[in-house]
């Protein structure tokens, strides 16, 4: 038997993607578990993987897909049997694993988290791992700073699969939301899913020599990294936080020690792939609960494709085409 998915091959340096057939897994043994794929979602790090890039994926042909979410049909594993609702974020999924963009996918049970009552997997994917790391970061945010109701915060990459769900996510808790968004022609997207305000990265820019200026934001999520998250350390409250967690802009900061000392500013990483399986949990039912988002907001922000409209999908999502999060249907 065969089941369907996304293949990117290697031909003299260049990287074609398709949907293929391919042959069924072996039964699963050491722990492993079979799970048929309901959805998927795009993310940055697909886009990576699809376009060849070794410091994601280091061999092809390779299936992307750091997102599953659906029910087991073989388990090897004492924890799982055929029948259980599951969700896979993280770990080695998609990177060198084969991943959830994809009818099947076979991973070890430790992968496997039980998808929470109130959270079926087509509202799992519409999150996806974007979607939790805009949770992980709010979290993160809640904790340092308490409610975030009446708090001015700053999102950056506002219109990607992270800035967008923290977005809506900010607005649901109460927070004046600007989005910082390379894309002018987003900005009624953005306003529509709850940001209040919404401005160019130049505005950032501005304070490239700058060692501190005037505070902005109470707070702010970055996804960007490199200098639009040094500026952003310069506009933040005493005692505010900045939550990073991508590196869209770059992996360097050249940032001074004077938010840190002269106002107590925190910067928090966020990371969504090696952390606990509780930690996991503890967001998925947060998003399944207090944090589910209003149906206004999904209808805009989220897409839905076929596995057959990936390889287009992936192909534009680097050139930043793309906004808000995109669900795969299997
Ligand atoms: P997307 O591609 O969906 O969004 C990224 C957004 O950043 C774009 O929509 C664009 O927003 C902006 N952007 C993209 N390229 C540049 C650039 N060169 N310079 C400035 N702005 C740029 O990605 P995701 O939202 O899925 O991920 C965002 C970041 O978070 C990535 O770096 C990703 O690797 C990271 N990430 C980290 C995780 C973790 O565990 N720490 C988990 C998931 C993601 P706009 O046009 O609105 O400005």
């Amino acid at each position: 038997m065969t089941f369907k998915a996304v293949q990117v091959r290697e031909e003299q340096g260049a990287y074609q993607c398709s949907v293929v057939d391919k042959d069924d897994f072996a039964q699963p043994g050491n722990g492993e578990v079979r799970v048929a794929v309901e959805y998927s979602s795009l993310n940055y790090k697909d886009a990576l993987s699809a376009a060849g890039n070794k410091g994601v994926t280091r061999n092809y042909p390779h299936t992307p897909g750091i997102d599953a979410a659906g029910t087991v049909l073989a388990s090897s594993s004492d924890n799982w049997k055929a029948g259980d609702r599951v969700i896979v974020t993280g770990y080695d999924l998609g990177m060198n694993t084969d991943g959830g963009l994809a009818e099947q996918i076979q991973v070890p049970g430790a992968w496997l988290l039980a998808a929470p009552d109130g959270l079926d997997s087509a509202e799992a994917m519409a999150l996806g791992t974007a979607g939790l790391t805009a949770g992980l970061c709010v979290e993160k945010l809640q904790r340092q700073l308490g409610e975030l109701s009446g708090l001015k915060i700053a999102v950056t990459g506002a219109s990607g699969g992270v800035g967008s769900v923290a977005i809506a996510l900010l607005n649901q808790l109460g927070a004046e939301v600007t989005a910082i968004s390379g894309k002018a022609q987003q900005y009624d997207f953005l306003q529509s899913i709850g940001a209040q305000h919404c401005v160019a990265p130049s505005m950032l820019a501005e304070f490239d020599k700058k060692p501190m200026s005037k505070p902005l934001f109470d707070a702010a999520i970055d996804t960007l990294g490199g200098d639009p998250l040094a500026n952003l350390l310069k506009i933040i409250q005493p005692e505010g936080a900045v939550a990073c967690c991508g590196l869209a802009a770059g992996v360097n900061i050249n940032s001074s020690v004077f938010p840190f000392i002269l106002r107590g500013v925190c910067l928090l990483g966020v990371d969504s792939v090696e952390i606990s399986q509780q930690r996991k949990a503890d967001i998925w039912q947060r998003f399944a609960e207090q944090w589910k988002l209003d149906d206004a907001a999904w209808s805009a922000l989220l897409t839905e494709i076929t596995l057959d409209e990936v390889p287009d999908y992936l192909a534009r999502f680097l050139e930043v085409s793309v906004s808000g999060r995109i669900r795969v249907k299997l």
